[in-house]
């Protein structure tokens, strides 16, 4: 006999782990989540895990403020399992020509609650006294964000949805979605045999383009590697700072909790082109020539005390980019039964729990404001050549904020 499901969720990333928790939290009925090798495989088992909602679009800094609200109340919320947030602060630094903006969006901010304000760079200065801010115009704080480790919120978004009845299935490619006569979902062919379901979440992320093709369809989502650096600090500088979103030198550092370790990643979007690969597949953890040299350049130039530093990793992951770096989250009409949740690019982690939340009522046919919102997400924009685009936006940034 046929096995049958009632959702298929594709993917074993922070985002289908989170759906397929929250659709067990609303009694979906039987929720299966496939995926290809182990949780985690893919962006959200090598993300830096920046929490926080400076974020100069309105729906995605009210996206960020839930998600970030889920990761203060996450273990109490999902069944006692630990995220690895740590609320340690979050500084966004900004040069002359964006001091405007960073003052409006910080005002947009504080009409919807958020925790934020402007500070003063001396204020910035006596917490990191390290930091280098010769180039810096001004700053803004948000005490309660930080940062996360998106392999462990993973792994426990999938424990508590196996402890509502989720069947997780590992080492399980699905190979082909299958359609009726009629061109509505049907099931999904995997390694280990066939499931027939009604409905399919498609989470895949950087392969979303691959993973689609045999329906004729095409989603603009290009894998792109994405570097990091490590660096361990000196004597001189063993405490723990907050984490810098450095928007003068397109860059992003953290400090580790547990070791004395500085981790910087790139938000220069000039690189992706560059850094872009044909297929996910062809990622293998390869380091594309001078970057890892040039993000040293860029936290040394921050933290001149690092110079005493020894550089401890250097690796890479993969995110699946959209040209206007916001996710795919629709329900595909000329594919009845599938919906999609991709492309996600340098965001998905910290919106994850809240992506599950909302992508669960919306395939559940639930709505309400802000599952309605979703709408901005919707594949068509990319057809209609209808971007999503900021009110605001920093001037070497661009859709990365
Ligand atoms: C270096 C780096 C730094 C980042 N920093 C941040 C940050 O600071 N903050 C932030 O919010 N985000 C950050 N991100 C982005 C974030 O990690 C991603 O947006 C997020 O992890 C996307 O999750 P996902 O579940 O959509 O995709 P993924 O985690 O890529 O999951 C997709 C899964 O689908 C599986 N799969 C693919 N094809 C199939 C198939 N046919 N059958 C079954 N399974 C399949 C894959 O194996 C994979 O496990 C960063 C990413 C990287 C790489």
């Amino acid at each position: 006999m046929v096995e049958t499901a009632d959702i298929v969720v594709v993917g074993g990333g922070c985002i289908g782990a989170s759906i397929a928790l929250h659709l067990a939290e609303r009694k979906a009925g039987k929720v299966l989540l496939v995926e290809k090798e182990e949780l985690a495989n893919g962006a959200s088992g090598k993300g830096i895990g920046i929490i926080r909602t400076h974020y100069t679009h309105p729906l995605l800094a009210e996206l960020a403020h839930q998600s970030l609200k889920l990761f203060h109340q996450f273990s109490e919320r999902y069944g006692g399992y630990n995220s690895g947030f740590n609320p340690c602060g979050y500084y966004v630094l900004v040069g002359k020509s964006d001091v405007e903006t960073l003052k409006r969006v910080t005002q947009m901010h504080r009409s919807t609650n958020i925790n934020v304000d402007l500070v003063d760079l001396q204020q910035v200065q006596d917490v990191v006294p390290r930091l280098n801010l010769t180039d810096v115009a001004a700053a803004a704080y948000e005490p309660e964000s930080g940062y996360g480790s998106p392999p462990q919120t993973t792994r426990a978004l999938a424990k508590r949805a196996a402890d509502l009845g989720v069947e997780i299935r590992l080492h399980c490619p699905v190979q082909q979605i299958k359609l009726d006569s009629q061109g509505q979902v049907a099931g999904v062919v995997m390694a280990g045999g066939e499931v027939a379901t009604r409905t399919v979440i498609d989470c895949v992320g950087p392969w979303a383009k691959k993973f689609i093709e045999h329906l004729g369809l095409e989603f603009p989502v290009t894998p792109v590697v994405e570097h990091v650096l490590v660096v361990e600090r000196p004597k001189e500088f063993l405490s723990n700072h907050p984490v810098i979103s450095d928007l003068v030198n397109l860059c992003y550092s953290r400090s580790d909790a547990d070791e004395p370790y500085t981790r910087i990643g790139n938000s220069d979007p000039k690189y992706h082109p560059r850094f872009s690969l044909h297929d996910a597949d062809e990622f293998q953890g390869q380091l594309f020539p001078n970057i890892t040299e040039e993000l040293h350049q860029k936290l040394l130039h921050r933290f001149p005390i690092l110079e005493k530093g020894k550089i401890v990793e250097k690796y890479s992951g993969i995110w699946g980019v959209t040209p206007d770096y916001q996710p795919i989250i629709d329900k595909l009409e000329h594919v009845p039964g599938l919906y999609c949740a991709v492309g996600f690019s340098g965001h998905g982690y910290k919106l994850s729990p809240i992506i599950g939340d909302l992508m669960s009522q919306f395939v559940l046919g639930e709505n309400n404001l802000l599952v309605d919102k979703l709408k901005l997400f919707r594949l068509s924009r990319f057809r209609k050549n209808d971007l999503i685009r900021s009110p605001l936006s920093y001037s070497q940034a661009k859709g990365l904020r």
